[in-house]
């Protein structure tokens, strides 16, 4: 039977995730309240959490199709008239005579595209859209500090603001100001959208026996800003329309112990992210004279492009943060919480999907909540089917995201990657039918189940090396037996022989590799 009163929705976090699962919830004519840690952050005076200014992400399909069934078709196109499209990847370098080289990579052979979009103003789009429907309220400063899924309460800390002057600035905080108080709030479903260091995944631990693992990558990252191209400023050949460098691509530095990105923003100005090694971090932040060579010898061109004294005192003043990756098991407890997005499954950045599978959360949980009745007993089995979906595909994209650092600070220099994408973008062209498409195409350019994009890429590796063995490696090593014979029948040694053997072993080897 269903119920009666509509249900009683408590999303917690206002980030991208809680944002548009409000949207959904609400929708659906349930009764919303979203609570959110830090104040609106459409009020200026807001400094987004963990980010300087604010850091451009990466929006793909999955992201961009859970924002088309939201139910609210203008949104998406407010987000694409802020969004910049990066149609591949410009691959910076010098050579060894130091000649500097920009190598453009597209990113689908059908001109299929990402999206730079400003996390900040996304989210806000969300919630401006969030806030047009009655059934939704918005709380901030907020902080949720208890849950109790069993009796379906949650506590929140409710900060007060400090006071304003007459022209609207923040006063000084006296002694009263930020006084915290609890505040206690009854729902029928709690969706935890807290981000990595989620309470209410926290909390959720102490009703369901959660598998949680969580590592941190030897890895911190700081983020640095390419402005403008001006009059007397440095640029590169494919520099246009106000642009330092190309705005149609994202930029990558690649070095065998770190890596440099540049994503492209509305204003003109590149959104960079130095990825290093903690211990090259150390060795900079003990002498952070060093770092105008350190680029220089690492990413040609790039502190040029930044300006040398902006580049000192962007990686001075802006923070150096770690790299958290989250898995976690199941995703829900009974019919009362569920958690989505980085509170989920925080993932390493390297294949720009951690929003965009937060977003795909969302559409995936409400398309299970649909299927069953609006009762606690359909609750129950809409979340553990979403469970059931949901857990392998973060388990997968988590290590997805870890294995596209290789990718990206070395894969983008490797031949045989590169054969490998040539092949399989030839295939999925001119031979459809064959269903061969990229590990990119597939993560970033379709909604496949991240779980099941692993298992067709590795089938396809295996089809292909088949291929390669049965076309080329067999023959190739049936014509080296006969040569060797020949060659040691002629009087060389069997030493040189077997060395022989064993290079056209390794090259295999490596083939092998690729390919599985
Ligand atoms: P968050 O964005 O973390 O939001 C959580 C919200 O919950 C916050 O507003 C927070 O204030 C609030 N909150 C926290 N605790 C509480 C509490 N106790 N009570 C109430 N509220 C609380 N993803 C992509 O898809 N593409 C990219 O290109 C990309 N690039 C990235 C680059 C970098 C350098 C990094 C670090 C991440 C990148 N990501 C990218 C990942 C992306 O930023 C996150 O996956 C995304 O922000 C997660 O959204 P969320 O809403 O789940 O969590």
């Amino acid at each position: 039977m269903a119920e009666a009163k509509p249900t009683k929705c408590l999303v917690v976090g206002a980030g991208p995730v809680g944002a548009l699962a409000a949207l959904y919830a609400a929708r659906r004519g349930w009764d919303v309240d979203v609570y959110e840690l830090r104040g609106d952050l459409r009020d200026a005076s807001t400094t987004p959490l963990n980010f300087t200014k604010s850091i451009n992400l990466a929006l793909a399909e999955r992201g961009i199709n859970a924002m088309r069934h939201s139910g609210s078709p203008a949104l998406l196109d407010r987000v694409f008239a802020e969004a910049v499209p990066m149609y591949g990847r410009m691959v910076h370098s010098a050579s060894s005579a130091g000649t500097l080289t920009e190598e453009s990579q597209q990113y689908d052979v059908h001109g299929r595209f990402n999206r730079a979009v400003d996390r900040a103003n996304l989210n806000k789009l969300l919630l401006d859209e969030v806030e047009t429907l009655p059934n939704v309220k918005l709380h901030f400063n907020h902080k949720l500090v208890g849950a109790d899924l069993r009796k379906r309460k949650a506590w929140f800390e409710r900060k007060a603001a400090p006071p304003q002057t007459a022209d609207g600035a923040q006063a000084h905080q006296d002694q009263t100001d930020g006084r915290e108080q609890e505040v206690e709030v009854d729902f029928d479903l709690m969706l935890g959208c807290d981000g990595a260091h989620s309470n209410a995944r926290y909390h959720m631990m102490k009703f369901v026996r959660m598998s949680y693992e969580q590592s941190y990558i030897d890895t911190l990252w700081c983020e640095f800003t390419i402005p403008p191209a001006g009059p007397t400023s440095a640029t590169t050949p494919t520099a246009k329309d106000g642009f330092a460098t190309s705005p149609d691509h994202l930029h990558i530095w690649p070095c065998d112990h770190g890596l440099f990105i540049a994503i492209p923003s509305i204003d003109k100005s590149f959104t960079c992210t130095l990825f290093a090694p903690s211990a090259t971090f150390a060795t900079l932040e003990q002498d952070p004279a060093t770092i105008t060579q350190f680029f220089q010898t690492r990413f040609p061109n790039a502190a040029d492009l930044i300006g040398h004294a902006e580049l000192r005192q962007q990686f001075e003043q802006n923070p150096h943060l770690p790299l958290i990756s989250i898995k976690c098991s199941p995703h829900h407890y009974s019919s009362t919480g569920v958690i989505l997005g980085d509170a989920a499954h925080a993932m390493v950045p390297f294949y720009g999907q951690g929003m965009n599978a937060g977003l795909e959360d969302v559409r995936v949980l409400f398309q299970h909540l649909d299927a069953h009745p609006s009762t606690p007993a359909g609750r129950t089995a809409a979340l553990d089917a979403y469970s059931t979906e949901r857990v392998p595909d973060a388990h997968a994209v988590n290590d997805l995201a870890l294995a596209n650092y290789w990718e990206m600070h070395s894969g983008v220099r490797s031949p045989l990657t590169l054969i490998r994408k040539k092949v399989e973008e030839f295939l999925n062209d001119k031979l459809p039918i064959t269903g061969f498409a990229t590990q990119y195409a597939r993560v970033s350019f379709s909604n496949q189940r991240y779980s099941e994009v692993v298992e067709t890429v590795a089938s396809q590796g295996r089809i292909l090396l088949g291929g390669l063995l049965g076309s080329v490696v067999l023959p190739g090593m049936g014509w080296a037996a006969w040569w060797g014979w020949r060659w040691y029948a002629a009087g060389h040694t069997t030493r040189k022989a077997v060395k022989g053997f064993a290079g056209l072993g390794m090259f295999g080897e490596r083939v092998g590799r690729m390919f599985t």
